[in-house]
């Protein structure tokens, strides 16, 4: 039932031009995101929509948004990747899947319950050992393991926090949400030759970043 579901899921991301490439077309084939929703929604996992994951009124995004971040993160295999708001681990699932065997994903929350069931989505799906689970400030990013060749934020900070930027490879690209409440931007921040390109894609909406550097 789920395996139906998600291949319809995915055709229509295909369809609606969301999924550009082969690659984020099979990690989104791939990665079960029914295992990463409280038991009761699981029936309605393969629908394109938000949903709550508990952790006071978080939710994991809508499948259309996450394979538009995935495509514009151009994810390659052995590459670093940095999360900020893992809420379920869904989507660091698909980048730990899209970076290979060779490559890591760090991914923070705030939340602790949080990161607590996202360890046990992760390790039921086998994909533990590339991806590091942990409870903090993600505003901060996280200087141990800098730099990063891509870095992502499922929520939306006041403007992009300096330490992501600074944590960030040259090459490299990151993808951040910025401004608050229906009036929030996607930032792309591409970092190449010490300089920086950004764009902004306008129309999304996450919860808001807290900490140092969140709001
Ligand atoms: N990527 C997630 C969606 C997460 S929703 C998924 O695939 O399910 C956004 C998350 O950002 C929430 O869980 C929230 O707790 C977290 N968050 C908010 N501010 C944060 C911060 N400063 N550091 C880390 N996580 C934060």
């Amino acid at each position: 039932m789920h395996d139906t579901a998600r291949k319809q899921m995915v055709e229509k991301l295909v369809s609606s031009g969301y999924i550009k490439t082969d690659e984020v077309r099979q990690a989104m084939e791939t990665i079960p995101r029914h295992i990463f929703v409280p038991g009761e929604m699981q029936r309605y996992a393969y629908a394109d929509t938000p949903m709550p994951i508990g952790g006071g009124g978080q939710t994991i995004s809508a499948p259309h948004m996450v394979a538009m971040m995935l495509e514009l993160m151009e994810l390659e295999k052995g590459m670093t990747v940095l999360e900020i708001g893992c809420g379920s681990g869904y989507h660091a699932a698909l980048a730990a899947y899209l970076v290979g065997a060779q490559g890591h994903v760090y991914t923070i929350d705030i939340v602790e319950e949080l990161t607590e069931n996202a360890k046990r989505h992760i390790a039921q799906i086998g994909l533990h050992d590339r991806i590091d689970v942990l409870f903090a400030d993600g505003s901060k990013g996280l200087p141990e393991h800098a730099p990063y060749d891509r870095i992502m934020a499922a929520c939306s900070a006041s403007k992009v926090p300096q330490p992501l930027i600074d944590q960030l490879k040259d090459p490299g690209i990151a993808i951040i949400p910025v401004g608050s409440g229906y009036t929030q931007s996607l930032a792309y921040v591409k970092k190449i030759d010490g300089e920086l390109i950004e764009k902004n894609y306008p129309g999304v909406v996450f919860v808001p970043m807290r900490g140092e550097f969140g709001r």
